[in-house]
């Protein structure tokens, strides 16, 4: 077969399974209600939780930086690419979840990648959450680990798998802190506890809980508070801190250990001095407008019961991300376009993004949108899902 005919033949695959995915360009930045093909949408799947993306002081603060010390950083960060915007985040950071030290990497997906690997090789074992994020997947893979799945939440199996290894196997717990396709929270108190049972490690990824979970934005660790119980754990930049990159924090000994094994910190171009400087001030205002997460948890309240009184199959989230179970990739995907079509942009999410027959509309708000977006969203909701006889 040549390649031409096997590109054919998956692209085929795709349409016919519902599939196909496509880009769609926004013509205005992740606000509220934004621009597609000329008209206004309301949008409703952004992770830029509490509209810092587009905060005036976020954007300052990258074109300075920006001014000062190029649009490039020019080098990885061990050879030449370290800058202040780069060391005060990682100062910033740490100082925020109170651990000794930081450090920064380009992505969530890139930490994943490199961190895992780091932790744990061949001779090891990784039990990681059914649904744990793609990149923590690649990563555990990658690692060369003897990789299993205990059920989604389920601390009972993944206790049964610990009893069940050789004893003295050095072996490593991975899960989300908050889970990005579910919206639901990992069991950090048990899992804390299970891992110092059995003396494994706890690789915590708190992509969507970080700025926005916990009684001051610093996450799911907080919010269960289980801060001093687990020693470090990663968390991302380009979600509520509206910006890119992702970090890992806890002590100096493991960020150090870190900087002189992950791969994809070393061998890659330091982030752009102006996401390092975006991300820091973001994080300012986390801290300095706690009225922005109070404002998302009453547009999160007001979603969610109203997508419930609808009649929607939701999924058991307790954070803005508001899935609705359709099952179905072809329905989902049918399903998203009538929304469009009804002003409002939240897309289907399929497989391999979820396991097979979940595809879900993944609703997100955040803190911008206002009542009227929601009931005007919600008449949306209704309208298409009643064509479709989803309620
Ligand atoms: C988004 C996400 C990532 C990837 O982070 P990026 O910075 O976007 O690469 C990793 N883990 C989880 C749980 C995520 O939701």
């Amino acid at each position: 077969m040549t390649l031409q005919n096997f590109l054919q033949a998956k692209l085929k695959h795709f349409a016919d399974e519902g599939l196909s995915r496509r880009l769609t360009v926004l013509e205005s930045g992740t606000k509220p209600v934004v621009s597609y093909k000329g008209r206004p949408v309301i949008l409703l799947s952004s992770n830029d939780y509490l509209g810092l993306a587009s905060h005036p002081s976020v954007i300052r603060a990258a074109v300075q930086a920006t001014e000062q010390y190029g649009s490039g950083a020019g080098a990885s960060r061990l050879i030449c690419g370290t800058l202040p915007p780069h060391s005060e985040l990682e100062s910033a950071l740490a100082s925020f979840k109170g651990t000794e030290a930081a450090l920064l990497f380009g992505s969530g997906y890139l930490a994943n990648l490199g961190v895992i690997p780091a932790l744990i090789g061949r001779n090891g074992l990784i039990l990681a959450d059914r649904l744990c994020h793609a990149s923590l997947i690649d990563g555990c893979r990658l690692s060369g680990a003897d990789f299993r799945v205990f059920r989604h939440r389920d601390v009972d199996h993944l206790e049964s798998l610990l009893k069940r290894r050789q004893s003295n196997r050095r072996t490593l717990i991975v899960t989300d802190g908050l889970f990005s396709m579910d919206g639901d929270l990992a069991p950090l108190t048990e899992l804390a506890s299970l891992a110092r049972r059995y003396d494994a490690a706890l690789y915590v990824d708190d992509a969507h809980g970080t700025g926005i979970m916990g009684a001051t934005g610093r996450g799911t660790l907080e919010a269960l508070g289980v801060e001093d119980e687990i020693p470090f754990h990663m968390g991302t930049l380009g979600k509520a801190l509206g910006s890119s990159g992702a970090y890992v924090v806890g002590s100096e000994e493991i960020t150090r250990y870190l900087l002189n094994t992950v791969r994809p910190f070393m061998f890659t171009t330091a982030p752009p001095p102006a996401t390092a400087a975006a991300a820091h001030a973001a994080l300012t205002i986390i801290q300095q407008e706690p009225e922005r997460r109070t404002r998302l948890w009453e547009n999160q309240v007001r979603m969610f019961h109203g997508l419930r009184r609808l009649g929607f199959r939701l999924t058991e989230t307790v954070s803005p991300i508001l899935p609705i179970l359709i099952g179905d990739a072809t329905t989902a995907f049918t399903f998203s376009e009538q929304l469009l079509a009804h002003g409002v942009y939240a897309p289907a999410v399929r497989p391999p993004t979820v396991p097979h027959d979940t595809s879900r509309i993944r609703v997100t708000v955040t803190s911008q949108h206002t009542a009227d977006h929601l009931d005007e969203a919600l008449q949306a909701f209704e309208s298409a899902g009643r064509a479709l006889r989803l309620i």
